[in-house]
């Protein structure tokens, strides 16, 4: 049942009445429930053939079975970013169903937060410094929190990726820590390109994308709402703090260990 409670004041503004609303909504979560299965089977029936077809591809690239000219060459190239966009789709469809069918376990451990900056940085290394961009991690101080280290390492991986999109020579990417009460927030901040503010809140959601996005071939609309979701199951919070022109600050919270 949705319930729905509303205050009714009369003209002095003394509150006399309150009418609830009991909603059953049990046909409502089937459908969620349908559409969610519905999702999940067919990006596993587009596993099998996307992966014949991308071995196909890279084959005749590496030209093994004859030589292509060079026409040949590009479209096969383009062929094969479809392939790997797709892929990509793929797998987040098949990561948002699993977490939202709640088939996802998350292992819960005492982490440590320098742990887990230094596993996510790790991969773009490289890529940061062939853009011109400094990616760094803020002294974290023997912190430590309560979390999934596979499932968090993978929303900031995911956070600094989109940050890597938005940002170019010169800009900074910064992972933060601070402890604030009981919980810890975690942020990536970069100095890109920023977010309008009517999109600040849409980004969350399944397959929403700012405006003209420049990364239509392999991006999937589907990084923040996983990340949500994975940040939710830990009981927490994310949010997004943007001004355009000057950057962004995505900020998650998590427990601290007992
Ligand atoms: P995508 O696969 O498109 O990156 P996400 O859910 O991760 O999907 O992000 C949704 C959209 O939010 C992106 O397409 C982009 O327009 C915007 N966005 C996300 N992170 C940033 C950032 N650091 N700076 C500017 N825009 C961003």
């Amino acid at each position: 049942f949705r319930i729905n409670t509303t205050p009714v004041s009369d003209r002095e503004g003394n509150t006399n009445l309150v009418v609830t609303l009991l909603e059953d909504i049990t046909h409502l979560k089937e459908v969620d429930q349908m559409k969610s299965e519905f999702v999940s089977m067919v990006s596993h029936e587009f596993r099998t053939p996307l992966t014949s077809m991308n071995m196909g591809i890279n084959m005749l690239l590496e030209e093994n079975i004859g030589e292509i000219n060079e026409e040949q060459k590009e479209l096969l190239e383009v062929a094969k970013e479809d392939c790997e966009h797709l892929n990509n789709l793929v797998d987040d469809l098949l990561d948002l169903s699993k977490i939202e069918s709640g088939e996802i376990d998350l292992e819960f451990d005492a982490v440590a937060v320098k742990k887990i900056f230094e596993a996510s940085i790790q991969p773009f290394m490289t890529q940061a410094e062939e853009q011109g961009v400094d990616l760094i991690t803020e002294e974290t101080n023997g912190l430590e929190v309560y979390a999934d280290f596979n499932k968090i390492t993978w929303v900031i991986t995911n956070l600094i990726g989109n940050a890597l999109r938005y940002t170019g020579k010169g800009d900074k990417i910064k992972l933060l820590a601070d402890k604030k009460g009981h919980k810890m927030h975690i942020s990536v901040a970069d100095t890109g390109e920023g977010i309008p503010k009517e999109y600040r809140h849409k980004i969350f959601k399944k397959f929403v994308r700012v405006g003209d996005d420049k990364d239509e071939e392999t991006g999937t609309g589907l990084g923040l709402a996983i990340s949500k979701e994975i940040i939710e199951a830990h009981g927490g919070r994310i949010w997004v703090e943007s001004e355009v022109g000057e950057g962004s600050i995505f900020t998650f919270t998590l427990k601290l260990p007992k």
